[in-house]
């Protein structure tokens, strides 16, 4: 069996699943929930949501803390809000059939509401992207790592990771090291794992590995600024609410990702990557 990791390349049958259909309409396009963090914390989020939005998603709503709503609100258009009291206006979030994919740690917030709310969203089984502080709630409580699901992508950076598996460090510093720690990782937690950096690697459930090169004209490196893990996040939910499984969605958001970048070139910032994706999609074709 080849254990190598294979480089991700775009096919045609990706990209023509990337476009919409002449008849659509939003309806037929997913919906991603996002949930943020109170006051102060939702530009993360915010920006979550809106490289969701961008990908395609027909719908995104952004649920935020009741206290947060007039932050929040003074910051997005296309993107719906909702208030969260407690966790009854979780749960009735949750019960609604019509939300195909979520996404939870951009901007959450790693207390005792921010864990029960993880366990609710874990429970409730549906495609979830699981990033920045849901990686530290994971990391801290056993019981939620045993309910992830082979519907959820993880997207540790180096540091998120060794949080979760701080037997790994020495392994982080080369190539085989981090391809041998991921593959770990990806069977132990029994979901898609996605391992940041220079050059992301991504392990699928079936333990497929996948290896994304680092463009030799060094603009991918611009991805190291703040935020632009929340945008990937916000990318990789957007594609699971349109129906792509979780190792394709990841995948294609890692890839859309390092394009965004690419095209936008040396300047960018994260605000500017879901604003780079329409010239992506046009170069695509
Ligand atoms: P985060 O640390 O969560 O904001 O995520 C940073 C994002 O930028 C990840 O998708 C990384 O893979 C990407 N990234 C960071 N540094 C580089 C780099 N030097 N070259 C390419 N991608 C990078
Ligand atoms: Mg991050």
């Amino acid at each position: 069996m080849d254990r190598a990791p294979r480089t991700f390349v775009m096919t045609h049958d990706l990209r023509d699943r990337l476009g919409k259909p002449v008849a659509g309409h939003k309806y037929m396009h997913g919906h991603a929930l996002i949930l943020s963090g109170g006051a102060g914390k939702s530009g993360a989020a915010r920006l979550a949501a809106r490289g969701a939005l961008r990908v395609g998603a027909g719908l995104v709503t952004l649920a935020v803390p009741a206290a947060a709503l007039p932050e929040v609100a003074a910051q997005i258009t296309a993107i719906m809000l909702r208030g969260l009291h407690d966790a009854d206006d979780l749960a009735a979030i949750l019960a609604d059939a019509r939300i195909t994919a979520l996404c939870l740690g951009p901007g959450l917030g790693v207390g005792d509401a921010e864990a029960r709310h993880l366990g609710m969203v874990l429970s409730a089984a549906r495609p979830t992207v699981l990033d920045a502080d849901a990686l530290t709630l994971l990391a801290h409580d056993a019981q939620l790592r045993r309910a992830l699901h082979d519907g959820c992508v993880l997207t540790p950076h180096d540091g998120e990771f060794l949080r979760l598996f701080p037997e790994c460090r020495d392994d982080l510093g080369h190539q085989d090291g981090r391809v041998a720690a991921l593959r770990m990782a990806a069977a132990r937690l029994g979901c898609t794992v996605v391992l940041k950096g220079p050059g992301t690697l991504l392990a699928g459930v079936d333990g497929r590995l996948w290896q994304h090169p680092v463009a030799a004209d060094g603009a991918m490196a611009w991805l190291a600024t703040a935020g632009s893990g929340d945008v990937l996040a916000g990318f990789m939910t957007g594609l699971l609410a349109r129906g792509f499984p979780a190792e394709a969605a990841a995948n294609l958001g890692v890839w859309l990702h390092g394009q965004a970048a690419r095209r936008f070139g040396p300047g960018l910032i994260a605000e500017d990557l879901p604003e780079a994706l329409p010239g992506v999609f046009r170069d695509l074709g």
